[in-house]
């Protein structure tokens, strides 16, 4: 008697061992892998992975059979039956199928390993059919230990296979999972063989319909290979495709799509990695933060599509022509961050500072236009600032803040002092956000007085902030910070909205001037928001004021003009505020129908003292009377400049002289004053001019 095993350890074709064992490698390689890409996969897309890694499990395991039988070169093995090995073929993809789609249909139960039982079961059941399809010259009988021992190693090594794949604990275990595939299929094989005995007879009977074994062989070869390459080829396709889809989002997650360079989160990774390699002490690093200077401008007179393709200019600009070892990122709007590399002269920060302005400042064609902008830079030095990325990019921010307020395109570096009067800023602005719910703001009225009678004509509304830890915080700190984040425009609502309500339940018809910021004017709901406002409130519209700027209006002046004549329909005023410390243009006068002209308190301090401030005050209140305007002069402290603005023709006054800006209880109180002076004297006088205040103040 021999054993079959004996026989195909001693003698055998070459060949088809070695392509027995490719079959199986390469065949558990790709089953795992497909194994997994199901478990990934959810809908209809699954079920066609599990097919195509049925195939290939079923495959490489039948084919692996087969291929290994052939290879025995045994006088006694005298073919195959058809029917059975077909029978054997369907068997294998159909367990390994269902064995696969049982371990991952859950994401942990214990059906991981119920599907690898079946799947380990499906080989055994394959490998059992296989033999029977062999045709021996002899008789053939098979030891119940060894199959017992086979089907149950294969049984286990196939729970391994599944459960390396769907329970992974380091990244080496998916070889795991290809290592048990390979031995469920060769212990099978192995043991099953070594308890197979042959008696050598003599067979009669027909074996015409037995197929010959290395035909069979390379057929199965050949098909085996079409169908792993196949499968391969589809694994590879859908890896790079998912590669390329991890590549753009990790793109889209790491820069900025307008510019296309990197955005806060690759700055942050990259400062990290930089700042952690830096191994000698006396390195080192510059982080420069870089501000476009009249940005704002630029929006607004080549709008939006302008102000980006700026942006996309500025970024080539710099991206393009940076040194080696040298990384920029853009933040937000027009702010960039540079990173320099390390150095250990201040030489090149001062030469670094200069090309980054002088790249910045490269003009830019625009439908016909050279636009040229410059930029503010604040740069802060690693580790004499800041040991890591936020405190070094927090750094670069403050000085470049103050690089800003310096103006002329300066590039200052942090400076722990002076850059405190910007978080000061900073948490003021933070405050501001609080401050409408917290009720923290009021308002406080100043009187306006003619020049001749001293009779009140009106007052001007002036916001204060009263804030829980600094007391009183003047517009003058908090007003540009609103106007800079935006808040004025919530602040300037509620400014209207209390003056409207306060004046209209006032004993006597006295005006109010509101101020209005840029951001207001230009919003375009603003003359709804004012007429909804007076009609809520009962005020008279001729009883309100609107004082405005020439900054405000000089940015799009169409606009602006359309909007005051849509207030002036509701019957409101305009007034110019602060004359004479902005562009002062006679065109801006004769183009915007203004109904006062408010002369800046720069200009009347100085009255009877400085020539310039005295020839400013004269020409004003001669071109204002020439265009039919009255003139109110701020600031007026001094009976002195009451003589010398009343000995001009100036109409109205407002300043301490008449009395400071008081609270709403107080202005209530003078105004019904005024009013019972009114029902006394039984008067008729002019709307808006009551009495006289000298004695009140
Ligand atoms: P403004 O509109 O020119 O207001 C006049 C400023 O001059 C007020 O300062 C007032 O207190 C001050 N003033 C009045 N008479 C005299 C005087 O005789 N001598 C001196 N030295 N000063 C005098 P205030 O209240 O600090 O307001 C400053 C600026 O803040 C205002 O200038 C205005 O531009 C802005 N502001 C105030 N309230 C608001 C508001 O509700 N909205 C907006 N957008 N801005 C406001
Ligand atoms: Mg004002
Ligand atoms: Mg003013």
């Amino acid at each position: 008697m021999l054993t079959v095993l004996s026989c195909i350890a001693f003698e055998h074709d070459p060949l088809f061992v070695f392509l027995a064992v490719v079959i199986l490698t390469v065949g558990a390689v790709l089953t795992m892998r497909l194994y997994a890409r199901v478990r990934r996969t959810n809908g209809s897309l699954k079920y066609m992975w599990l097919l195509l890694s049925g195939l290939i499990a079923g495959g490489t395991i039948w084919s692996t059979h087969f291929v290994a039988m052939i290879a025995y070169e045994s006088p006694f093995i005298l073919g195959y039956d058809l029917g059975l090995t077909v029978i054997s073929l369907i068997v294998a993809v159909s367990g390994a199928t269902a064995g696969l789609l049982i371990s991952s249909v859950t994401r942990s139960s214990i059906l991981i390993e119920v599907g690898g039982l079946v799947f380990g079961a499906s080989i055994a059941v394959m490998h059992f059919i296989g033999i029977e399809a062999m045709k021996v010259s002899g008789i053939l009988t098979v030891s119940m230990p060894y199959v017992f021992a086979s089907v149950v190693l294969a049984c286990v090594f196939g729970m391994l296979a599944t459960n390396r794949v769907a329970r992974p604990v380091t990244r080496y275990c998916k070889y795991g999972a290809v290592l048990s595939f390979i031995l469920a299929v060769a212990s099978l094989h192995f043991i099953a063989m070594a308890g197979v005995d042959v008696m050598p007879l003599r067979l009669d009977g027909s074996i015409n319909d037995l197929v010959s074994n290395r035909l069979v062989g390379i057929a199965i070869v050949f098909t085996m290979s079409v169908l792993m390459l196949s499968a391969m080829i589809t694994y590879s396709i859908d890896s790079a495709n998912a590669q390329d889809a991890d590549n753009k989002l990790h793109h889209v997650a790491h820069h900025d799509p307008m510019t296309g360079l990197p955005n806060r989160r690759a700055l942050d990774r990259y400062l990290d990695a930089r700042l952690s390699s830096i191994t000698n002490d006396n390195a080192r690093i510059v982080v420069m933060n870089c501000n476009l200077t009249r940005f704002k401008e630029v929006n607004e007179v080549l709008g939006y599509s302008g102000g980006d393709a700026l942006l996309r200019h500025v970024a080539k600009c710099l991206s393009e022509h940076l040194e080696q070892g040298e990384f920029i990122a853009r933040l937000s709007g027009d702010e960039f961050v540079i990173v320099g590399r390390p150095v250990y002269n201040r030489g090149y920060i001062l030469e670094f500072c200069k090309r980054v302005q002088k790249l910045v400042s490269q003009p830019m064609s625009w439908r016909g236009k050279d636009i040229r902008v410059g930029c503010s830079v604040g740069y802060a030095l690693y580790p004499d600032h800041g040991s890591g990325g936020v405190e070094l990019l927090d750094a670069a921010e403050r000085a470049m803040r103050r690089a800003k307020v310096e103006g002329g395109n300066a590039a200052l570096c942090y400076d722990e002092d002076k850059d405190q009067q910007i978080r000061d800023r900073s948490a003021l602005a933070m405050d501001l956000r609080n401050a409408l719910k917290n009720d923290e703001f009021e308002l406080y009225y100043q009187l306006q007085n003619d020049v001749g009678t001293r009779a009140v004509t009106g007052t001007e509304v002036l916001l204060r902030w009263n804030h829980p830890k600094r007391g009183k915080v003047p517009p003058s700190q908090f007003i540009p910070i609103a106007e800079e984040n935006g808040l004025i425009l919530e602040i300037g609502a509620w400014v209207l909205r209390t003056a409207c309500h306060e004046a209209a339940g006032w004993s006597a018809p006295v005006k109010i001037a509101v101020n209005i910021a840029q951001v207001q004017l230009s919003d375009s709901k603003f003359p709804g928001f004012v007429e909804r406002t007076l009609k809520r409130s009962g005020l008279d519209p001729a009883r309100l004021e609107l004082e405005i700027t020439e900054t405000g209006i000089i940015a799009d002046t169409t606009h602006a003009l359309q909007i005051i004549h849509q207030l002036k329909r509701l019957g409101v005023r305009i007034v110019m505020d602060d004359y004479g410390t902005g562009y002062s243009s006679l065109a801006t006068l004769q183009a915007f129908p203004f109904d006062k002209i408010k002369i800046d308190r720069e200009f009347v301090k100085d009255l009877g003292r400085n020539r310039q401030s005295d020839a400013i005050v004269k020409a004003t209140i001669i071109l204002a009377e020439s265009l039919d305007i009255p003139v109110l002069a701020e600031g007026v402290e001094t009976e002195e400049h009451l003589r010398l603005l009343a000995e001009q023709g100036c109409n109205e006054v407002q300043g301490f002289l008449f009395g400071q800006p008081m609270p709403a209880s107080d202005i209530r109180f003078l105004v019904s004053g005024l009013a019972a002076e009114r029902l006394e004297d039984n008067i008729p006088r002019e709307a808006g001019k009551i009495s006289l205040v000298s004695q009140v103040a």
